[in-house]
């Protein structure tokens, strides 16, 4: 088999040998195979064209529990269990703290790995205990959020590949009409909603799930701009000299997002624009920008991980000469280089 078959854009060459883990004790068995590589949707993986020489480890192992827990509701579900279905069953209970996320692919156990998140949301506000396996000893444990260590996109589990194999995952929801505060302008403006004010979460879901198509962001296999891994690169957090130095060489003030520790994120599809990289830019029959969004990097058929990556590179390098800010990948690069 092929990785292509297996990732969302539709790239990677053939693996070694491929294995499904259908229950949490194949999982665990299959984790601790040599030279396994774990593939859940795939849907945040580029790998290189020569493949993966070792194991494929498929993650499809499925369950969700429910109880009530201090007024709240606690959801423990498989790392199989798919994402985008989880978040329309709670929004449908009525539980609130996942809205904002729907329409994001791939699994609920890869969540944490880079504290997913869109529109003001993410992972980190909800979850209460991964439960992950120590390959290395074949010992489980249940890590609290705070040894998850969860930051912007990343978390303990992306910093370091293969420590641990995510085998469930805990969220706490609360029972609410109404969405939290809505901190994300276009999303707020949507729902006709002042920033900081909530809205019903159906509503919020449908208003996300709006946004998310008209960017090529939810997939749908008669759309090639959702042949994507998502957002291709992280938006940069910059100190605020940085920020400073951004803003004298930048034609207009750049977006400018205060982070809790004192530094600043600022928009990577700012910056890709400006440096001159438009929509759709590249092969329209190969490798090209979403014609869509500017941070997906897409794959409208006859692509090569080599070519994807040469457009990332041309990218990064565009932004860092003309504002000499660094890109970094959002996705996990698997037999390939960066930068
Ligand atoms: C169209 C599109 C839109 C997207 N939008 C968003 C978005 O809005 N926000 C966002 O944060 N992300 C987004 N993503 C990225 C992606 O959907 C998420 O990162 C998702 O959580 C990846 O899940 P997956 O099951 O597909 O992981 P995979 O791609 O299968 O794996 C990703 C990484 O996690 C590892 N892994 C997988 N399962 C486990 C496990 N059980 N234990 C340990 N390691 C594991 C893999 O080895 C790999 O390194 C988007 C992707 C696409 C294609």
């Amino acid at each position: 088999m092929r990785l292509s078959e297996l990732t969302t854009l539709r790239l990677g060459g053939p693996a070694g040998a491929v294995t499904e883990a259908r229950d949490e004790a194949e999982l665990v068995e299959a984790a601790q195979g040599d030279d396994v590589l774990l593939v859940a949707g795939g849907s945040n993986l580029v790998v290189a064209d020569a493949g993966w020489p070792g194991t494929v480890a498929r993650v499809l192992t499925r369950g969700v529990e429910e109880r009530e827990a201090d007024g709240r509701v606690e959801l423990t579900a498989a790392a199989g269990e798919e994402w985008e279905p989880f978040v329309a069953r709670c929004v449908a209970e009525g539980l609130a703290g996942v809205e904002s996320l729907s329409g994001i692919p791939g699994s609920l156990g890869a969540t944490p790995i880079q504290n997913v998140g869109a529109y003001g949301q993410e992972v980190a506000e909800t979850i209460t205990a991964v439960r992950a396996l120590d390959p290395a000893t074949g010992e489980t444990a249940v890590l609290a959020p705070e040894d998850c260590g969860f930051a912007y996109r990343s978390s303990a589990f992306k910093r370091h590949p293969g420590r641990w194999v995510v085998l469930a995952v805990s969220f706490a929801l609360e029972r609410r009409e109404l969405s939290g505060p809505l901190g994300y302008a276009e999303l707020a403006r949507t729902l006709d909603v002042k920033p900081g004010e909530g809205a019903p979460l159906a509503e919020v879901r449908e208003a996300v799930l709006g946004l998310r198509r008209g960017k090529g962001m939810v997939l749908d296999p008669d759309d090639l701009d959702t042949v994507s891994a998502g957002s291709f690169f992280t938006n940069p957090i910059l100190s605020e000299a940085e920020f400073d130095a951004l803003e004298a060489r930048a034609p207009a003030r750049p977006p400018r997002f205060p982070e809790p520790d004192g530094r600043v994120k600022t928009s990577a599809a700012w910056l890709i624009e400006r440096a001159g990289f438009h929509k759709a830019h590249g092969n329209p029959a190969g490798i090209a920008i979403s014609s869509k969004h500017t941070l997906a990097l897409t794959n409208r058929g006859g692509g090569t991980t080599a070519e994807l990556l040469a457009l990332a590179r041309e990218i990064a390098g565009g932004v860092r000469e003309r504002f000499g800010v660094t890109l970094e990948p959002e996705p996990t690069l698997v037999g390939v280089g960066w930068p």
